[in-house]
């Protein structure tokens, strides 16, 4: 019998990369069930995207993740994108089709919906409160209105950022999108079921910054989340935490949307307890 030495090959194409911990947890799923597939962390200029996207088919690679900058210069390359994807207007994973067509997916705001359901939440009917309104509150809002979200409340620091997404969920979705400036010293809207930080305050090593709210108005009937994942214990789940609310790290999302990538490029069930420790690990608190 012939053996076969030609690898799958995976990985992600962004600038700056290389502090992108994706592959780490691709691995590790990868080695778990003894696949032959590799993920590979990788620089990609704006100017060169066009020829990195030919060379994704031309080394007939499985797929592919996309980062900054590259999450919207990538739609012009697809030939089919999932429905969410579409409303959000970016994708942040390609999958190569056994035709070689190119399949776009949006998994960020999808590994959010997922670590909320690991934790017992749901969002039916629901009134979430997003802070912040760049690309990770886009994909967040949109699958939480898609998940059966009653409202989705946008507090950003630049008010059109948050009109312009309020618009957009009243818009393509059955939710109702509210737009809010950001003060200082801000309340939660006391309607508020969800609440998440979907900015990069309190991201390392800046990890002592905290979203300016009046933290006592978050309750313990609220679940509170936040995308930052190192540390994957923030201070603002701490202060959360201090009231009595449930907590959902975003390091819990980051492996659930890694293991939807998994799934999407290997047709197998990820792993994703194995993924989330290798995570973990990489930040030094497993
Ligand atoms: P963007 O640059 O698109 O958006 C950043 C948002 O944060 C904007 O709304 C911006 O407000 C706001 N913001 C930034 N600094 C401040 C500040 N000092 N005070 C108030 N608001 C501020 O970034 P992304 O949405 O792509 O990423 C945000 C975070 O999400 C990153 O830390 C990223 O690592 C994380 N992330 C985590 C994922 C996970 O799986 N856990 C997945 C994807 C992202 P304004 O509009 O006014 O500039």
């Amino acid at each position: 019998m012939n053996k076969n030495y030609r690898a799958e090959l995976t990985g992600v194409f962004g600038d700056p990369v290389d502090g992108n911990p994706t592959g780490v947890m691709e691995e590790a799923g990868y080695e778990a069930l003894g696949l032959n597939f590799r993920y590979i962390t990788m620089k990609v200029t704006p100017q060169d995207f066009p020829d990195a996207m030919r060379a994704v088919k031309a080394l007939h690679m499985r797929g592919v993740n996309l980062t900054m900058p590259h999450k919207i210069q990538v739609l012009d390359y697809l030939d089919e994108r999932s429905e969410a994807a579409d409303i959000i207007g970016a994708v942040n994973t390609v999958v190569v089709r056994e035709d070689g067509k190119l399949f776009g997916e949006n998994t960020d705001g999808k590994g959010f919906v997922e670590a909320l359901h690991r934790a017992g939440v749901t969002l039916d009917k629901k009134h979430v409160t997003i802070l912040g309104a760049g690309g990770a509150a886009r994909a967040i809002a949109v699958e939480c209105a898609l998940a059966g979200a009653k409202d989705i409340a946008i507090i950003n620091r630049t008010l059109s950022r948050a009109q312009e997404l309020a618009e957009l969920i009243c818009k393509r979705t059955k939710a109702k999108g509210t737009a809010l400036a950001w003060k200082a010293n801000m309340a939660v809207p006391a309607q508020t079921d969800i609440l998440v930080n979907a900015t990069c305050i309190g991201l390392m090593p800046d990890c002592g910054a905290l979203p300016d709210l009046d933290y006592d108005t978050i309750t313990s009937q609220m679940t509170v989340s936040d995308v930052v994942f190192n540390p994957s214990f923030t201070g603002f789940l701490a202060e959360a935490q201090k009231r009595g609310a449930k907590t959902v790290s975003g390091l819990g999302m980051l492996a659930c949307q890694g293991a939807r990538n998994f799934t999407l490029w290997t047709g197998k069930e990820a792993p994703l307890e194995i993924m989330e420790q290798k995570l973990c690990e990489e930040f030094g608190e497993a």
